[in-house]
């Protein structure tokens, strides 16, 4: 089950993202670069919030956990081959 913090931080920072490039990719860009520069700003605000979130949070630690992890003996296989 997600946590419902980690949730409403993803949407946060998915919007912001979304905002972020539309106004990266607007006509105005050229003449003002304040309104995408604070959109910049709200964007980072947003992913700052949600890995803060992230490292105290016991949802996205389990979700972590149940991911693979990488081989590393047969990396280093690969590696001295
Ligand atoms: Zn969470």
């Amino acid at each position: 089950m997600i946590c419902p913090i980690c949730r409403d931080l993803e949407r946060d920072f998915a919007a912001g993202l979304t905002e972020y490039v539309a106004a990266r990719s607007s006509a105005s860009y050229n003449v003002s670069k304040s309104f995408a520069a604070k959109r910049n700003v709200d964007m980072e605000r947003a992913r700052y919030d949600l890995e803060e979130h992230r490292l105290v949070c016991v949802s996205a630690a389990r979700l972590f956990a149940l991911l693979p992890k990488p081989d590393i003996t047969t990396s280093l296989r690969q590696l001295a081959a």
